[in-house]
């Protein structure tokens, strides 16, 4: 299938993916870009074969998640950089979930980097590339209106049982699982799903086999650091998930 050209049905184009309708008004077919951008999209790059890794894990991925009953948008592959997923109406949130400090938490407070959390931390941001995609504050959140208190519930309890699902099958292939970052939507039925990818340009993700600070990044962070070897890198971890799991299905 000639994703590319299919201009006529591009739904949405981010930065990462490509969005486009399919035959079905309920679904919608999801393409995984070589594009890779950092701070912002103020760095960018094209990385061969980085849209091939990360749908095949995403699909990897969203199939766990599925075996553990965490409902999400994923139906299966319908090429090797693209997916079948449900429709959702995406709610603009940003939902991370913290196993250990990086990134902006140690940015943003005297938490050193690489303690140990005492429990998870979810920090909800904006989703709005304009406004830098601010961190809320509960009132915000509720002032803005985006969800009502049992989807802000729901999204709270999906998000803890994503980071033990994930968590816990990664820290079996000797990866953990630093932090990560969700997004949310409704389907036709009004269902909340985990939507978008849960791939190393959205996940944290430490090789426990190395105890190089910098070679046991396995994540974006390779591209935001100039550390080189991401794609290799992503490539580490698809290489022992498939080695535990089968093939991803087709979508037919
Ligand atoms: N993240 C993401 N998209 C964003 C912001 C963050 O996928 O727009 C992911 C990021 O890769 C990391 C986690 O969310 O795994 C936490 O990111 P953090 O808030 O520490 O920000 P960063 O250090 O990426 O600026």
């Amino acid at each position: 299938m000639q994703m590319t050209s299919d201009h006529a049905n591009l739904l949405y184009e981010g930065k990462a993916k490509r969005v486009f309708n399919s035959n079905h008004s309920d679904r919608v077919l999801v393409e995984f870009k070589n594009d890779a951008t950092a701070f912002n999209a103020r760095k960018h790059m094209q990385l061969r074969k980085k849209g091939f890794v990360n749908c095949q894990i995403s699909a990897c991925l969203f199939e766990v998640l599925e075996g553990e009953q965490v409902p999400n948008h994923y139906l299966g592959l319908i090429a090797d950089t693209c997916m079948m997923a449900q429709r959702v109406q995406i709610i603009p949130l940003e939902v991370v979930v913290r196993n250990i400090a990086a990134g902006s938490l140690c940015r943003e407070t005297p938490i050193s980097f690489g303690q140990e959390l005492p429990a998870p931390l979810i920090d909800l941001y904006y989703k709005d590339d304009e406004m830098g995609d601010p961190l809320l504050t509960e009132a915000r959140l509720e002032l803005l209106g985006l969800l009502d208190r049992e989807q802000r519930l729901e999204i709270s309890r999906l998000a803890l049982k994503v980071n033990s699902v994930l968590s816990t099958f990664l820290d079996k292939l000797q990866l953990t699982l630093v932090d990560f970052k969700l997004e949310f939507g409704c389907n036709e039925s009004g269902q909340l799903l985990v939507a978008d990818e849960i791939s190393p340009d959205t996940c944290r993700v430490w090789d426990q086999r190395n105890t190089d600070l910098d070679g046991r990044i396995l994540d974006k962070d390779r591209f935001r650091k100039d550390l080189g070897g991401v794609v290799e890198a992503y490539e580490e971890i698809l290489k022992r998930i498939q080695g535990v799991c089968s093939k991803p299905r087709i979508y037919r």
